[in-house]
């Protein structure tokens, strides 16, 4: 039952020497065989190598040699980060074969902090999606109910935190993919600031948007896991030079006189009754706790996801220019190079990333630039001010993460309805700022994320707030009944 327990428990079993960090990456391991066929949470393992570098880390402990904050945590990285030595899909045919010569630079943070790498898990195709559907080689499942996606893109992390088959994960969120994923599978997912945690080494979707964050267990976790990730990195020209607060300093529970705006676009139509339901109790947990809410108006919400589907692919159309058979990946036969182009990204690549590359394109052509991008950009600097203003008078913005829970796998059939999926996520993502979603209890057996919106780099008061309301939310932590076709 070692792959049950939190990082913080498990790291406290380390100082005591009660356990080994080869117990733990065995008891992860042994996890992944068991339900893995079932989750597939996974695109590759290393086990020989996990076992090997936690075999190290144990010796220098016994040795009494310093250790990394996090020395022997198995943990697993969602496939579009780069992993020396390791393959790195992205989720993609077009990169079935390619194996990154360095590590991101989160790859490298995690290794100096003694994290032990188990795998690779799967996203949506490049993550564009909100299901892990897109994925070119196949769907996760939701551990709560396997007919279920897990949410996306960043699904294989969040699928496998919660399966116990890694102590954390990383994801990335362009758009809402870690955010979505931790509230369809009941984790703990956090997008830090836009520039708190360094890009380098994340395989590009839109780069104004992307950010790495962790998917964890518990609000702490979060709290150790981003102590580890979020540095100035001079790799990564946006990666923002500014003081790393240890995090875990935050956790203490007060939240009196805190100021928490909750706004009405977001408790509007399309959000389930039962979503708004749980995140409404979850608010009268805070209040009673002595924070202060109040309703406000972020009035250009609805601009939200279509100015995200301007600039989100017109910057994948660009940053995807890249995979033309030559440098990376997969290299279509073709008897001239035009054709070999063709070929390659035209068999390559899948029908979402496509779409998303035409969509750009389009996006960004001479006749219609300032009739699309540029208007998008303005609409974003809107939701942006939307943000600034509130946030001279409080402390942190409340939400629902997600409109509904978890749906069924092959039922989305219009695109729309998967892209308004992420309806609450994307402005963070449009204006930079950090938001954390934690499980705020059941609609029926599935899991509903509470989403928390801080002020630029004010990582600190968001997890306060989260760590309050799991102290005193009353809900148990439950834990999905796999093994037995996946029902609770
Ligand atoms: N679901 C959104 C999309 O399809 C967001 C994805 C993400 O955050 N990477 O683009």
């Amino acid at each position: 039952m070692l792959e049950k327990l939190t990082v913080s428990e498990a790291l406290d079993k380390l100082h005591k020497k009660e356990v080994s960090s080869r117990e733990l990456t065995e008891a992860a391991l042994a996890r992944i065989s068991a339900v893995d066929q079932e989750v597939k949470a996974f695109m590759t393992v290393i086990g020989d190598q996990a076992l090997a570098e936690a075999a190290t880390l144990d010796a220098r402990r016994l040795n009494g040699e310093t250790v990394g904050p996090l020395a022997g945590i198995p943990m697993a990285l969602k496939d579009n980060m780069c992993t020396k030595g390791i393959r790195t899909t992205c989720s993609s045919k077009i990169l079935h074969n390619f194996i990154p010569p360095y590590d991101a630079t989160v790859t490298t943070l995690l290794k100096n902090a003694g994290a032990v790498l188990l795998g690779k898990t799967n996203l949506d195709e490049f993550a564009m999606g909100s299901s892990t559907e897109n994925s070119a080689y196949f769907t996760t499942r939701n551990p709560w109910d396997t007919r279920c996606v897990p949410g996306g893109s960043s699904g294989g992390s969040a699928a496998a935190v919660i399966a116990d088959e890694a102590f954390f994960a990383l994801g990335s969120d362009t758009g809402g993919s870690i955010r979505q994923p931790a509230a369809f599978c009941g984790v703990v997912g956090m997008k830090p600031t836009y520039g708190r945690v360094s890009r380098y080494g994340l395989i590009a979707f839109a780069s104004s948007l992307d950010q790495i964050g962790p998917f964890t267990k518990d609000v702490r976790d979060c709290a150790l896991v981003l102590n580890s990730i979020a540095a100035h990195d001079p790799g990564d020209s946006t990666s923002a030079n500014v003081e790393t607060p240890d995090y875990t300093s935050f956790l203490n529970g007060n939240v009196k006189g805190m100021k928490i705006g909750v706004p009405r676009e977001y408790f509007a139509e399309g959000i389930e009754s039962e979503v708004k339901d749980a995140v409404r109790k979850a608010l009268d947990v805070l209040v009673s706790l002595g924070a202060e809410a109040e309703e406000i108006s972020l009035p250009h919400t609805d601009y939200g996801i279509p100015v995200y589907y301007l600039i989100a692919p017109a910057e994948a159309s660009s940053n995807l220019a890249r995979y033309d058979g030559v440098q990376y990946g997969f290299r279509a036969e073709a008897d001239n190079l035009l054709d070999m182009y063709k070929k390659t990204r035209s068999q390559g690549f899948g029908t979402e990333v496509k779409r998303r590359i035409m969509l750009g394109t389009y996006a960004l052509s001479s006749g219609y630039y300032d009739a699309y991008y540029l208007k998008a950009l303005k609409v974003r600097t809107l939701i942006k001010q939307d943000f600034d203003q509130a946030f001279e008078k409080y402390d942190v913005i409340l939400t629902p993460t997600a409109p509904t829970v978890a749906f069924q796998a092959g039922t989305v059939e219009n695109l729309l309805t998967m892209y308004l999926n992420d309806i609450c996520t994307i402005p963070a993502n449009l204006a930079g700022l950090p938001a954390v979603s934690i499980p705020c209890g059941f609609a029926g057996k599935l899991p509903v994320g509470l989403q928390l919106i801080g002020k630029p780099f004010d990582e600190g008061t968001i997890l306060r707030a989260a760590y309050a309301y799991e102290q005193n939310s009353g809900i148990e932590r439950k834990k999905p009944g796999l093994g037995k076709g996946g029902a609770a």
